[in-house]
């Protein structure tokens, strides 16, 4: 198949990816998304723009982050013929890539001349990069999360309010993320005039997913050009996890057109009862909710469904529409790893490697483990989403140092 007019069908002008995506929204919010579209749409032509972004990449963000070979955790999994590649996500301002897209989101309030961004967060990582964005362009900036979140999460809260960020505490309903996203709804709703709602993955009503998708690009498109540059071909296999679908559609789409596979990644939690994973793509069906078309688990009243896994950041019940379209034109796969084979890829990449992954990210490292195991000669590049320090006290409470994970 041939991909090269790809970015010029998708999405459509009505923010379709085939039949995913589009804009399900109450009839005030319609003419605030499109101003929003129409703005990114010219911002994005502009020069001005486009060097701002990159002068912020560079010199705030640490851009461009690095591509690592993984040459000592290859030789213990496999029979050493088949090698993984990182790209270095954690090494991004921040520690997660989250940064690439809330700078984007940031800089496209400050041209529109808004003064205020807002979202919600579960485990406070969107929040904390968010947050950055707004000290870094002195936007205001009010963070809704639940109080069991608030609780849950205190470190997160400390570097929000550090950096000058409003935390609302949600103390209604079962005060967690689904009532954090209900207050954020309605602070909008009220102050769409002056105030951008900054969705934190490639999820949403349009054009959200498309411009979370193409801030989030620069991640493969570094990575392809370092990977090509160090080895001069490219890899057999692209892989990242996948929670809403940020991390993974940045890195896929510049590989798009070529001849390497791609994979992403969800999680498979403790099991495939309903409630016990996230893993929309595997076992969702198609639905609308949150302003847009996708695959998505739904609860026997078709609600969306209650989700789990080991990594907070990818529990969403629903995933990026263009995620969907990719699946069903056949060009992208979804696989799962669960939460134990997720935990043994966190220890052994940070025991032969020195680098301690985000749970989310281990998914990933898990799937590329499993492939390296079964190829033979070849190579994977995984895209290493977030660093791990966030995870260290829950892993280590419930596996210890991982003695377990080295046995054989
Ligand atoms: C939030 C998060 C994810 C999941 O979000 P996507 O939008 O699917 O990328 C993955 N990894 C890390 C480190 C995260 O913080």
């Amino acid at each position: 198949m041939d991909y090269s007019t790809y970015f010029k069908n998708y999405p459509s002008a009505d923010g379709r990816f085939g039949r995913f995506g589009g804009a399900y929204l109450p009839e005030h919010l319609v003419a605030a998304m499109e101003e929003i579209n129409n703005a990114y749409l010219t911002i994005c032509q502009s020069s001005q723009f486009v060097n701002e972004l990159r002068r912020i990449r560079r010199e705030f963000q640490g851009r461009p982050t690095p591509v690592y070979h993984c040459e000592k955790l290859s030789r213990k999994i496999g029979d050493g013929r088949c090698q993984i590649y990182l790209k270095r996500e954690d090494l991004n301002h921040t520690g997660a890539h989250k940064l690439n897209h809330c700078m984007g989101e940031g800089l496209l309030a400050k041209f529109m001349g808004k003064k205020r961004i807002i979202a919600e967060t579960g485990a406070g990582q969107h929040g904390v990069a968010l947050a950055t964005a707004a000290a870094f362009f002195g936007l205001e900036c009010t963070i809704y999360m639940g109080e069991i979140d608030v609780a849950k999460q205190a470190p997160n809260v400390a570097r929000m309010k550090v950096l000058g960020t409003n935390v609302v505490s949600v103390s209604r309903g079962q005060k967690t993320l689904k009532e954090a996203v209900d207050a954020a709804f309605e602070d909008y709703l009220e102050n769409y005039k002056d105030t951008i709602y900054c969705i934190g993955s490639a999820v949403g009503p349009h054009p959200f997913p498309m411009m979370v998708r193409d801030f989030q690009m620069v991640v493969g498109q570094e990575a392809r050009e370092q990977f090509l540059e160090m080895m001069g071909f490219l890899p057999d296999i692209v892989t990242a996890c996948v929670g809403g679908g940020s991390n993974s559609i940045g890195m896929f789409l510049p590989f798009i057109n070529d001849p390497v596979e791609i994979v992403g990644v969800e999680p498979m939690g403790r099991g495939e009862n309903i409630g016990d994973n996230a893993a929309s793509m595997t076992y969702g069906e198609e639905g609308v909710m949150h302003g847009f078309d996708s695959i998505m688990l739904k609860n026997a009243d078709g609600e969306p469904a209650p989700v789990y896994s080991i990594a907070s950041g990818l529990d969403y019940p629903s995933v990026g529409p263009e995620h969907a379209f990719l699946r069903e034109i056949g060009r992208v796969k979804y696989e799962v790893a669960t939460d134990r084979e997720a935990v043994d890829a966190f220890f052994k990449l940070s025991r032969y490697e020195g680098i301690i992954p985000a749970l989310e990210s281990s998914h990933a490292v898990a799937y590329a483990m499993r492939r390296a195991k079964e190829m033979g000669k070849g190579s994977i590049l995984v895209n290493l989403s977030g660093r791990g320090d966030k995870d260290l006290d829950y892993v280590i409470e419930k596996y210890g140092y991982g003695e377990e994970f080295f046995k054989d």
